[in-house]
C-alpha cells in the first residue's frame, strides 16, 4: 500500500529509511535473536543504543562536555511541573512567555505548583497570532520559559530572547526540535516529547547544562529529579527502550541529511509552498499567523466557513494528504510540516489548495 503525505502534529510522519531500518530490525536485532523491545535494559546490547541516541543529540546540537542529554518519560507535560519544582522558590520567581495552548499550559502548572509565578508577556489578546518582540522580567526571576514552536496557533520563535546574565533561559521545543540550528548557549535546559519531529511518542528528550544541576531545590522525589536520571545515564528506571532507538535511528538520519542546517533549508523550502498559497492573490485563504512569527512546522490557516474547511479536510483526504483538521481548540486548518515530511507532500498540498480555491473562491 502506498504511504499518505501525513500531516499530522504528532505523533507524525517518520522518515521512511527510519521505519525500514527499524522493521528489518524488529524482528532478530543484529543477531541478537531477539527484538530491541524484548532486550533487558541493562544489556551491553541496549546501552549501546541509549549511548548512541545520547551521543547523537550532542552532535546534532554540538553540545560540549557541560551539557547532558537526558531521556525522560512523562511528556513534556511532566516538564510543565518538573522545571517549576527544580528552580522555582520562595523569592525565586518562575517566569513565562505565553504565546498559546501549551505554553498557558506550563505557566498553569507552575502556578499551581505554589510558587511565585510572573507572566513577562502574552500575545494572548491577539488570539496568541504572534511572538511578542519584548517582555518584563519579575524581580529574581528564578528562569524564564519559552514556547519555542506553538503547535496549535502555529507561529515559532525566530530569535532569541536576551535575558540577563545568570538568568536561566528555559524552551519547550516538543515541536521545532531538531528542525534547525540554534544558539544553544543562550539556553540552559530544553525539552522535547520526541512524537513530532525525533521519533515516535513515549520518551521526552531533554537537553540541561550541567550548572543547572547545581541549582535544583533539594528533597525532590526521585522521578523529578535531573540529577538522579543523569547519574543513572537515563536510566533509574526502566526507560521507554524501542522509543529511544527509533530516536538514534532518526538522529542517524538527521546526521545523514547534513545536520540541522540541512534539515532547515529543506523545512523552508517546504513551507514555502504552503505559504506562498496563503499569500496568493486568490485571497481564499488567510493565514493564523503574523508572517514574522509564522511557524515552520505547523502551518495554520482558515478557510472563508466552516463547511468549506470540513470539505477541504475530506477532499485533501481522498487525494491521500490527511491529518490537516486544525486543533479543536482553535478550529480551521493545519497543516504539520515537520523534518520527515517530504518535499512532496508540500508540493502536492500547494497544488491542490490552489485547485480548491479555483474551485471553491
Ligand atoms: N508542548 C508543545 C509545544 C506541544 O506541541 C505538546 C504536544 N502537542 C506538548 C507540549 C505536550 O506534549 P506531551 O503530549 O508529550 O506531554
Amino acid at each position: 500500500m502506498e504511504r499518505v503525505h501525513n500531516f499530522n502534529a504528532g505523533p507524525a510522519v517518520l522518515p521512511e529509511a527510519v521505519l525500514l531500518e527499524a522493521q528489518q530490525d524488529l524482528f532478530n536485532y543484529k543477531g541478537q535473536g531477539m527484538s530491541v523491545m524484548e532486550m533487558s535494559h541493562r544489556s551491553k546490547e541496549y546501552e549501546a543504543i541509549i549511548f548512541d541516541a545520547h551521543d547523537r543529540a550532542k552532535r546534532i546540537y554540538g553540545l560540549g562536555d557541560d551539557w547532558e542529554v537526558l531521556f525522560l518519560q512523562g511528556g513534556a507535560t511532566m516538564q510543565f511541573y518538573m522545571v517549576p519544582m527544580a528552580y522555582a522558590a520562595e523569592g525565586r520567581i518562575a517566569n513565562f512567555i505565553n504565546t498559546g495552548v501549551w505554553a498557558t499550559k506550563a505557566y498553569k502548572e507552575a502556578r499551581k505548583i505554589g510558587k511565585a509565578v510572573h507572566l513577562a508577556a502574552s500575545s494572548e489578546a491577539d488570539k496568541f497570532n504572534h511572538i511578542p518582540k519584548t517582555f518584563t522580567l519579575s524581580e529574581n526571576p528564578a528562569y524564564l520559559h519559552i514556547t519555542n514552536n506553538n503547535t496549535i496557533y502555529g507561529t515559532e520563535w525566530h530569535f532569541d530572547p536576551e535575558v540577563p546574565a545568570g538568568v536561566p533561559l528555559i524552551a519547550d521545543m516538543s515541536s521545532n526540535f531538531m528542525s534547525k540550528p540554534i544558539d544553544i548557549q543562550k539556553y540552559s535546559l530544553v525539552y522535547a516529547g520526541a512524537q513530532k519531529n525525533v521519533g515516535p511518542a513515549g520518551c521526552t528528550v531533554v537537553l540541561i547544562r550541567k550548572d543547572m544541576l547545581d541549582k535544583m531545590n533539594p528533597g525532590l522525589p526521585t522521578m523529578l529529579d535531573y540529577k538522579i536520571h543523569l547519574d543513572n545515564q537515563s536510566m533509574h528506571n526502566t526507560p521507554p527502550c524501542f522509543v529511544i532507538y527509533v530516536i538514534g535511528l532518526v538522529e542517524k538520519w538527521i546526521e545523514n541529511q547534513g545536520g540541522l542546517a540541512a534539515v532547515y533549508k529543506n523545512n523552508i523550502a517546504k513551507a514555502k509552498y504552503i505559504y506562498d498559497v496563503l499569500d496568493c492573490d486568490c485571497g481564499f485563504y488567510k493565514g493564523h499567523a503574523q508572517k514574522d512569527s509564522r511557524s515552520l512546522m505547523n502551518i495554520t490557516f482558515r478557510l472563508p466557513n466552516e463547511e468549506l474547511e470540513d470539505l477541504f479536510v475530506k477532499e485533501a483526504k481522498k487525494n491521500g494528504m490527511v491529518g490537516l483538521k486544525g486543533h479543536r481548540d482553535v478550529g480551521g486548518c493545519r497543516a504539520s510540516t515537520y523534518n520527515a515530511l517530504p518535499l512532496k507532500a508540500c508540493q502536492d498540498l500547494a497544488a491542490f489548495m490552489l485547485d480548491f480555491a479555483k474551485q471553491h473562491g
